[in-house]
């Protein structure tokens, strides 16, 4: 516990979602609270023994997306859905609203390597065509870039830092279905313990080994990148190097998502995330087979209406009660078509957790 308080610098637990695994900081405030991922069990404290390693946060990715924009995408989610649920309204998302992090891996690392690599420099070369235009010949000068490759050896001796790598197993689809996040620029600021009042933030699930994996080839990336500067090349291919990395440090990034949900026919909670920079949306949706059965009743009950009024009219109108009569017949084939709308709606959606990769 007090390891967390030295990285996080706040009083903070660990907390477990039973339903779908998911594992957060919180402060010792936010307990007894709804799993803001699945929205289907309550968190509960998990004993010191139980607790993960945690790495301490070292940069944030600050929740940008202003208040009318969330609702501008809750409006369009919920306009999405044929015959929502009577409580899919952006009012009670807007009530439900909540923010929580997940993370990212940020390592750095010294790295010690012999390099060796084809270095391309771009030169000119001009020549001369001759064409006939008409009445005489005439020269015309063409310049083309051509690339000239040379080996190159050397050595390199560097301190990478702030490499990223996936901390979740559910990273893949969480990127395609938040999307971005637009780190550019100034866009992450440097960890402050305000950033996570009142905020749950996600424990990485994939640990440091596997993570590293990942990590290698962009530090490959970036010494690439240096040994084409060091070599004022204009292209480089054919790089090798037998990287020898040491005094690796694991820190973490935190990207920032908005968490809420409606409750479907059978007050089931729907969760809806967004990605709170850009606002990109993903959730649940379920249509109401409530709603849709009682418009069918509605237009089942005017169906057998016209067809007594059709019937006490036989005689006396006939023309007008067969008319009636057919009005009769659209309106019951009319009345399945909401039933069929939702339960074609609801069988389309297949995951019921978010991220969840199966
Ligand atoms: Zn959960």
């Amino acid at each position: 516990m007090d390891e967390l308080l030295t990285q996080w610098q706040r009083p903070i637990q660990a907390f477990i979602c039973e339903k779908c695994d998911w594992v957060y900081l919180a402060e010792t405030s936010n307990t007894a609270v709804a799993c803001p991922h699945c929205y289907q069990a309550k968190l509960t404290v998990l004993e010191a023994d139980d607790i993960p390693k945690v790495y301490p946060p070292e940069l944030v990715a600050e929740f940008i997306l202003p208040v009318e924009n969330v609702r501008k995408q809750l409006d369009q989610f919920a306009a999405s859905i044929t015959l929502a649920p009577t409580d899919l309204k952006t009012d009670n998302l807007m009530t439900r609203l909540r923010q929580m992090y997940v993370p990212i891996w940020l390592v750095d690392s010294s790295v010690r390597s012999i390099w060796q690599a084809e270095m391309g420099y771009n030169y000119k070369v001009v020549s001369h065509q001759e064409q006939y235009t008409g009445n005489q010949w005439q020269t015309f000068e063409q310049t083309e870039t051509k690339v000239r490759w040379e080996q190159r050896l050397g050595k390199l001796n560097r301190r990478y830092h702030n490499i990223t790598a996936p901390a979740l197993e559910e990273h893949t689809i969480l990127a395609k279905k938040m999307g971005s996040f637009d780190l550019k620029g100034d866009a992450v600021k440097k960890y402050q313990p305000q950033y996570i009042e009142k905020i749950l933030v996600r424990v990485p699930n994939r640990d440091t080994v596997d993570a590293w994996s990942d990590a290698q080839p962009r530090f490959q990336e970036n010494a690439i990148q240096e040994c084409q500067k060091a070599g004022a090349g204009d292209h480089i291919r054919q790089f090798q190097w037998s990287p020898d990395f040491t005094d690796q440090n694991w820190t973490q990034l935190l990207l920032p998502l908005y968490s809420t949900c409606y409750y479907d026919d059978d007050h089931v909670a729907r969760p809806i995330l967004l990605n709170g920079r850009t606002g990109q949306i993903d959730g649940i949706k379920r249509a109401s087979m409530r709603r849709a059965k009682k418009i069918t009743r509605n237009l089942a009950l005017l169906a057998g209406l016209f067809f007594i009024i059709a019937l006490a009219l036989f005689f006396y109108r006939p023309g007008f009660a067969i008319l009636l009569g057919m009005l009769t017949i659209a309106l019951g084939i009319g009345a399945i078509t909401p039933i069929a709308i939702v339960s074609q709606f609801n069988r389309r959606q297949k995951n019921d957790i978010p991220f969840d990769p199966r």
